[in-house]
């Protein structure tokens, strides 16, 4: 039987390390939801697509192809075979992504998508909505946050070892108006599963982390 680890959580509080580091040593897939939503995202901006538009999207979501591709450690997003893992990233993306993902119909695009790749492999998930929407059977959930401060410290070093030209304020106000979206959005908000274990990872080393999750794993 496939073992399901559903990961959900605020921006950047730890969650893709740690799944992808749990992944690697139980031998599952790491699923990184959060690009599958980046990569649809990319796909609106470079057509100009007008969201509010019900029947648009849906013309829109029928000519994307998402598939994500496990490469060592990492994992790489493609958007209709194009490598899109590193754009997705940058700012302009950013900053769309969480409008983008309210869109009733981009979530069930992306909620079927994620379904189909739990029913074939053990997997690690990270997201938001994971252990509530995607996969509310999950044998393990996980709810990870950490404080602001911490959050944004820990995106900007990973965005500067990128190159990327950008202020840890810039970075703070983009997680603030990102977990506000989340939140309050009224397709699946973001909201910890009532059987999901919460960590707050603000004063813990990754080790820590893990260690606490591998003794829930283990249970
Ligand atoms: O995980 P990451 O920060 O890359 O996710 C980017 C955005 O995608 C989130 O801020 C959220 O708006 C959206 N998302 C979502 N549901 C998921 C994963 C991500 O709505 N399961």
């Amino acid at each position: 039987q496939n073992f399901i680890i559903a990961i959900d959580g605020y921006s950047s509080c730890g969650k893709s390390t740690i799944a992808k580091s749990l992944a690697s040593k139980l031998n599952f897939l790491f699923v990184d939801s959060g690009a599958l939503y980046r990569a649809v995202t990319l796909f609106f901006i470079e057509n100009e697509l007008e969201t509010a538009d019900e029947a648009k999207v849906n013309e829109a979501l029928d000519s994307i192809m998402l598939a994500q591709l496990a490469d060592g450690l990492e994992t790489r997003t493609f958007l209709n075979e194009r490598d899109v893992s590193s754009v997705i990233r940058q700012m302009h993306v950013s900053s769309r992504v969480s409008k983008i993902s309210a869109l009733r119909e981009v979530r069930h695009f992306i909620v079927n998508k994620l379904q189909e790749i739990g029913r074939s492999q053990s997997i690690i998930m990270d997201g938001r909505d994971i252990g509530t929407v995607v996969f509310p059977h999950a044998h393990l959930k996980i709810f990870m946050n950490a404080r602001p401060d911490v959050r944004a410290k820990r995106r900007y070093a990973e965005l500067m070892a990128k190159g990327e030209n950008i202020s840890l304020s810039e970075i703070m106000d983009n997680l603030l108006l990102r977990d506000q979206h989340d939140t309050t959005r009224e397709e699946s908000p973001l909201v910890q599963a009532h059987d999901a274990y919460y960590v707050d990872t603000s004063d813990l080393t990754e080790d820590e982390v893990l260690g606490l999750i591998a003794a829930r794993y283990r249970e």
